[in-house]
């Protein structure tokens, strides 16, 4: 009956993850997957969270009732805020349509149906850094578009190229999509600064560029939300970009509510315009009604709870502290014993220098692959390590086995 059909190889992420799982060896590590583990290696159900949680299921009116096709508004009210900050010109001026999804990766989703059917800009392709989370090409492909990419990271001064992402916004066919992570970009941890940001913004308009932001990781990079924004405000608050801006917007990493599928796409139109901002509305409710009926409610009223409650959003405002500061308590511990103590060859100051869960090593797949068979230790063959998985307790053995496998 499926002549063609050919079975696929694990996807590699939850492939090194069931491999992981399937090791016997105790003091395995995994620095596989992009999920924040506390000191000793366990998820971590945020506090502000679990007292959400708590509030929730004993209020008056909790049930288990359909959201509307749009999703929890509340949630979204202040979902929009989060992103856009409470001050947004572009919510005081009534700009901004949105609509809940599962997680970043619907909103991608919903992204993409939404300018496949209705945008006309360009060659309708969409730019992808190079490198980039490997679902953004499948997401998109999947859907039929064009994707491109864009040069973002340069292996040999680990930095960003920042000459070749200009050149190529400004040979793009006017009016094409580019995807931009909004921070800790996800696999190199490595973000433009402020200024870099700004000369990126300002040749993306000139082009007329479509951006989408991705926002996986808000208050991850820097612990604070309003910095981790900073490109999208920008754009938004300078009147920068003046075409419709598309933000995705996640909360499985900030609230740690990975598989709640807690989430928001919005579009923020250069004009207040009630019919399109209607049209698109109603587009979104088609496109999720036809493909999930309606969305998750438990994870956005939780998040919606924490965000209309100043002492529990205060709560969560420490949680991202608590986060982000023990991952780059571990940045700083791996390079100072690659550096110092073990004098591992090579330079290590990107490990400290990349925000957010990742950490592009620079290790070879040939390391990697050794990392796992000698040392029990799990990362992607791109040499991303997710940092989240480093603690006190295995951070030396991690920096030990790094150390065997550059030297081998
Ligand atoms: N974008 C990026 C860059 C990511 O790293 C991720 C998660 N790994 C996502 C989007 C989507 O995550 P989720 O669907 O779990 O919100």
């Amino acid at each position: 009956f499926f002549p063609t059909i050919k079975e696929l190889p694990p996807d590699p992420l939850f492939g090194l993850k069931a491999r992981y799982n399937a090791d016997s060896r105790s003091d395995k590590v995994d620095l596989g997957i992009g999920a924040y583990r506390d000191n000793n290696g366990k998820p971590w159900i945020l506090p502000a969270v679990k007292q959400a949680e708590i509030k929730l299921i004993t209020s008056d009116d909790y049930n288990h009732e359909y959201l509307s096709i749009s999703g929890f508004e509340p949630f979204l009210k202040e979902a929009a805020k989060i992103i856009l900050g409470t001050e947004s010109k572009a919510i005081k001026e009534n700009r901004v349509v949105s609509q809940q999804s599962l997680s970043g990766t619907g909103a991608l989703h919903v992204a993409g149906v939404f300018l496949k059917e209705f945008y006309y800009g360009g060659s309708k392709s969409i730019y992808l850094s190079s490198p980039t989370w490997a679902n953004h090409q499948q997401i998109f492909r999947n859907l039929g578009l064009n994707v491109e990419t864009y040069p973002y990271w340069n292996n040999d001064s680990k930095s960003l190229d920042l000459t070749g992402f200009l050149s190529s916004i400004k040979s793009a066919p006017e009016g094409s999509i580019f995807l931009l992570h909004a921070c800790a970009h996800n696999p190199t941890g490595l973000d433009p600064s402020s200024e870099q940001w700004k000369q990126i913004l300002y040749e993306l308009e000139a082009k007329n560029h479509l951006i989408i932001f991705d926002s996986a990781y808000q208050g991850f990079a820097s612990g604070d939300l309003e910095k981790d924004a900073f490109a999208i405000r920008y754009s938004i608050d300078q009147d920068i970009i003046k075409t419709p801006i598309i933000i995705c917007q996640s909360f499985a990493k900030n609230c740690g509510m990975y598989g709640e599928r807690v989430g928001a796409i919005h579009i923020i139109n250069p004009i207040n315009s009630t019919a399109t901002l209607g049209a698109i509305k109603s587009q979104f409710n088609k496109i999720i009604r036809s493909e999930i009926s309606n969305p998750p409610a438990y994870g956005s009223k939780i998040v919606s709870t924490i965000l209309n409650d100043p002492n529990l959003k205060q709560q969560w405002e420490k949680d991202l502290i608590t986060m982000s500061s023990r991952i780059n308590k571990m940045r700083i511990e791996l390079f100072n014993l690659l550096t110092h103590e073990l004098k591992t060859p090579g330079n290590w100051e990107h490990i400290k220098s990349q925000t957010g869960m990742f950490s592009f090593t620079g290790l070879s797949s040939e390391m990697v692959a050794r990392l796992e068979s000698v040392h029990a230790i799990y990362l992607v063959s791109s040499g991303r390590a997710s940092v989240a998985g480093l603690n006190d307790h295995n951070v030396k053995k991690v920096a030990n086995a790094f150390d065997e496998v550059v030297r081998f």
